[in-house]
């Protein structure tokens, strides 16, 4: 449905995934006065359905991905675990003082909870925690805690769809429509440019473009001149293991974040998003396919799956992180038409796995269309280098692990690197023009998302 916009709005926010939603709930929190419009260039939540999802067609490319973009952005399908820790899921604390992160957080939380996330928290047993704890150290990992309260992807629905019936008719929505640029004039913020050239003027702007839309950030980022910081890239390989496996870890902390520094790179190597009985899935960004993974509530699998990503710097002059990730992403694509799967034993053996070869091992996958194949052809020696070192630590803690059956998927990439300069109310080098959540290269998960989009919103509350 076409929204009757206004010529001029008090503020304009690019994206309504968590950054964008939270911060018009925070402005809505405080009055009902202003005038706000929410553009994305997806759709409304219960528009949203991925054609893959009851065919077995692939993917239609479609303008803009309904599993990324729309109502609630990519956290509409994520798996909905909320990681209740400043040190995990981005880098508010290098904007903000760490106990008004954690205060933040509580209070972002509290939202989640009061549209329907459920009350029941994980890794609260410190006991265990510093039983793993003590495990894991002598292993050369470290374990970051964090209390994680997990929605489900079925619930994340849900919620999303009670706080669209708060906000509705409260603030202008437009969906199916893409902020092309930022009105910029002689550097003052002026508004925005949509789809066809029609120009909506603003007071302040909340970019939160998500990873969906941070190569568009970063294009408009350079063209206004603003000063990128350097970020590093992360890339790696999905896991999916038994999840009888990983245990030792899950029934502990339902997410466990571990850090490992590679012997022979002396690389960062972490495990990322974590799914216990959950599902390996494949993500389509603008062309390339990568791999991701989720869980239902609801739904068990007999598997987990967790990403192992490595970050790296790379060596000046090199600036273009993203190019770089994709194109790693599409040496597997090239060779397997879509995702790779491998198994562990093939790969240390020097072997592409095959369809057979797949099916004689213990892990039946749960990303069915994936092909099996050599991820050694796709992925660097350094990258393959640091995730083989961490797997065998990693088995030292939870035996299994770096069994020749463990499956691997490539690539997995993530493309939140583009990090604008931004002050510490998350303003840019425009005045009036703010930036938030995982575009900006600020949050790397949905509560820092959301607390970066209530940060933004309180700063213009108080200018207000
Ligand atoms: C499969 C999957 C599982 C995940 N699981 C978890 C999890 O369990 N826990 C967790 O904490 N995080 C998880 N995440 C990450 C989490 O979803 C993100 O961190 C979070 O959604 C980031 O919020 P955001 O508001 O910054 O951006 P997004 O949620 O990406 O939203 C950005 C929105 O901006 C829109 N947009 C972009 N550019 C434009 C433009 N130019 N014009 C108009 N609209 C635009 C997009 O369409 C999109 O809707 C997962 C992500 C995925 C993909």
């Amino acid at each position: 449905m076409e929204t009757a916009l206004r010529k001029s709005y008090d503020i304009v926010i690019v994206g309504a995934g968590p950054g964008g939603i939270f911060a018009v709930l925070e402005f809505l929190n405080s009055t009902e006065d202003l005038k706000i419009l929410i553009v994305d260039k997806g759709k409304d939540i219960s528009e949203r359905q991925c054609p893959m999802k009851n065919s077995e067609a692939s993917c239609t490319a479609c303008p803009s991905c309904s599993l990324l973009s729309g109502w609630g952005g990519a956290g509409a399908f994520s798996d909905g675990k909320l990681s209740l820790s400043p040190d995990v899921g981005g880098h508010l604390t290098k904007y903000i003082d760490r106990e008004e992160v954690k205060r933040l957080i509580d209070y972002v939380d509290g939202i989640y909870i009061k549209y329907g996330a459920p009350e029941h928290i994980y890794g609260e047993d410190i006991e265990e925690i510093e039983k793993l704890k003590r495990i894991t150290s002598k292993n050369d990992l470290l374990l970051v805690h964090s209390r994680i309260r997990h929605i489900g992807t079925d619930r994340c629905r849900d919620v999303l769809q009670n706080i669209r019936e708060f906000i509705n008719n409260k603030v202008d929505l437009l969906f199916g429509t893409k902020v092309m640029r930022l009105d910029i004039e002689k550097g003052k913020l002026r508004g925005v440019v949509l789809t066809g050239g029609r120009r909506v003027k603003a007071k302040y702007v909340i970019v939160a473009p998500g990873r969906e839309g941070s190569s568009w950030f970063e294009r408009e980022a350079k063209r206004l001149k603003l000063t990128l910081l350097n970020n590093p890239v992360d890339i790696g390989l999905r896991v999916e293991v038994p999840a009888s496996v990983l245990e030792p870890l899950t029934s502990v902390t339902y997410e466990p974040k571990l850090i490992y520094y590679s012997k022979r790179f002396d690389d960062k190597v972490r495990t990322f998003c974590v799914n216990p009985h959950g599902e390996v899935v494949k993500e389509y960004l603008k062309g390339i396919w990568t791999v991701n993974g989720h869980s239902y509530a609801n739904k068990k699998t007999e598997n987990t799956n967790f990403a192992l990503l490595v970050s790296t710097y790379f060596t000046e002059p090199f600036h273009e992180p993203i190019s770089y990730g994709r194109y790693i992403a599409r040496l597997a694509n090239f060779l397997a038409k879509g995702v790779l799967v491998q198994r562990l034993g093939d790969l240390r053996r020097g072997r592409r796995s095959t369809e057979e070869r797949i099916k004689k091992g213990i892990v039946e996958p749960t990303l069915k269309d994936a092909t099996p194949g050599d991820l050694s052809f796709a992925l660097p020696y350094r990258y393959l280098t640091d995730i083989l070192e961490m797997l065998e630590a990693l088995d030292k803690v939870c035996p299994g692990v770096n069994s020749r059956h463990t499956l691997l998927y490539g690539i997995e990439v993530k493309f939140y690197s583009m990090q604008p300069k931004l002050t510490n109310e998350l303003e840019t080098e425009i005045e009036n023009l703010f930036a938030v959540g995982d575009g900006a290269g600020v949050s790397r998960g949905l509560i820092q998302a959301s607390a970066s989009g209530v940060i933004a919103a309180r700063a213009i509350l108080r200018r207000l």
